[in-house]
């Protein structure tokens, strides 16, 4: 039974790109193999805790596609999904571990703490609680029983190799003497990530623990709980951090990281998906553009190199583009009006222009800058036109007495003025141009016109004069 999760903290503005990559590969994983994909959401750290993360999370994966089998809305057998729903949990397994001698109470103050670490770190050595409160258990269970505040911390074993198999990494080992004595229960009666990550994905029946690779140094403490609970391990898969094109690791800085920002700006969930999934994995064909089911067929989680990819927007948004262009035109059409909605563009404008903008459209959000002249009139004009009266005069009386009002005749016949007016073609069409639509640059003249109407076009031409 193949379990894979996701296990978001709502303490950012929405799902990170780089945990949307993890849970694509995680869906994916889950889907190929007939499994469930599980969505938990650790909100054990209060002071991080951001409100309204969690249902941006939610939207976002929705967005994307990516519907978890079990979690917070859809219920399942092993909830609750939102660790703030299961302190009972966490805290009778952390009694089971003291009453093991796994795990052990302290009371250690932020001053002794703080005192330490100093003292460590002038000796050179890697700063680690010092097991003080380990060897007074009596006396600190007394102070406890006083109302004095508390933590539960792991009894990390001394010089022991804690050695795992990563599926992407291969053999990954640690000596015990470089862990530190994890808290697993903190002051407020919440567990650590540690601690809630383990005990979730045990009861959660996680097969495959697929996550970023910031992760791979907690997980030698997550074994370590493992066995002391002695259970069976998952298997581990770190993922590559994504990065920026200068090698950084995928920061606000340097690139939009909020999954619903691409959205927003008219990338199709399907082609971040695309291109997400070809960080650090390339089809076994070297093809660059394929579907979801397609990617679901060929994916194998060996096959991920362990180095940073490089998330390049630059890549993703002509890749946007080629997903545009193979678009049928009726879908594109509704996928236009879809983004739209609250400009309430003309259905039929937008039907009729699909064809025309498609090949320049790179994003959805595309389509204002090439089309927003068949919707609105331009206030701008990028020519002076305060020399050109006459000839505009000429332009209106022969579209006025056009009566088969479609691309070619209109073209004919502004050819013929142009012409007349002994006008170079590249001159009067680019004059042309600028007084339909404002702009040089434009979708094909004729044809927008033709979209536009013979009423509006003589009306524009009109209002310039
Ligand atoms: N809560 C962690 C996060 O924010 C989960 C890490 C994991 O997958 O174990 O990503």
């Amino acid at each position: 039974m193949i379990r894979t999760r996701i296990a978001p903290s709502p303490t950012g503005e929405d799902i990170h790109i780089g945990n949307l990559y993890t849970a694509y590969i995680n869906w994916v994983y889950a889907k190929k193999n007939g499994g469930t994909f599980i969505v938990r959401i650790e909100d054990t750290d209060r002071t991080r805790y951001v409100s309204g993360a969690e249902e941006k999370i939610h939207q976002s994966l929705k967005a994307y596609g990516i519907v978890p089998d079990e979690g917070v809305d859809i219920g399942g057998p092993f909830g609750p999904y939102r660790q703030s729903e299961r302190l009972d949990i966490y805290k009778k397994y952390a009694e089971e571990l003291i009453s093991k001698g796994k795990a052990y109470y302290c009371t250690c103050t932020k001053e002794r703490l703080d005192q330490v670490r100093k003292e460590m770190q002038a000796k050179k050595e890697i700063p680690k609680y010092d097991k003080y409160c380990l060897s007074r258990q009596d006396e600190v269970k007394k102070t406890i029983e006083t109302g004095s505040n508390y933590v539960i911390r792991l009894n990390v074993p001394s010089d022991t190799e804690v050695v795992f198999e990563d599926v992407i990494r291969g053999k990954v080992a640690i000596n015990t003497n470089n862990i530190d004595d994890q808290v697993l229960m903190k002051s407020d009666g919440y567990p650590t990530y540690h601690m809630a990550v383990v005990i979730d994905d045990h009861l959660m029946g996680i097969s495959h623990v697929i996550r970023a690779e910031e992760w791979i140094s907690s997980t030698p403490k997550h074994i370590l709980l493992y066995q002391a609970l002695e259970w069976e391990l998952p298997i581990f898969a770190h993922l590559p951090i994504l990065r920026n094109p200068d090698k950084s690791k995928l920061s606000k800085r340097k690139n939009p990281v909020w999954a619903s920002w691409y959205v927003s700006e008219g990338f199709l969930p399907e082609a971040v998906l695309n291109y997400l999934s070809l960080m650090g994995w390339s089809h076994p064909e070297e093809k660059e553009i394929f579907s979801k089911e397609e990617f679901m067929r060929v994916f194998t989680l060996e096959r991920i190199q362990p180095v940073g990819p490089v998330f390049d927007i630059k890549k993703l948004t002509w890749m946007n583009g080629q997903y545009i262009m193979q678009m049928q035109d009726e879908e594109l059409a509704k996928q236009i009006l879809d983004f739209y909605k609250d400009a309430n563009f003309d259905k039929n404008i937008v039907e009729r222009s699909v064809p025309l903008v498609k090949e320049r459209m790179k994003t959805l959000k595309d389509y204002e800058n090439i089309a927003l002249f068949l919707f609105e009139r331009p206030t701008v004009y990028e020519l002076d036109f305060s020399d050109k009266k006459d000839t505009l005069r000429k332009i209106k009386e022969r579209i006025d007495s056009i009566e088969d009002w479609e691309a070619a005749t209109i073209g004919e016949e502004m050819q013929k003025v142009a012409t007349k007016e002994q006008i170079p073609f590249s001159k009067f069409f680019m004059m042309l141009r600028v007084a339909i639509s404002g702009k040089k640059i434009t979708p094909p003249l004729n044809e927008s016109m033709e979209i536009l109407g013979k009423e509006e076009c003589s009306a524009r031409i009109y209002n310039l004069i």
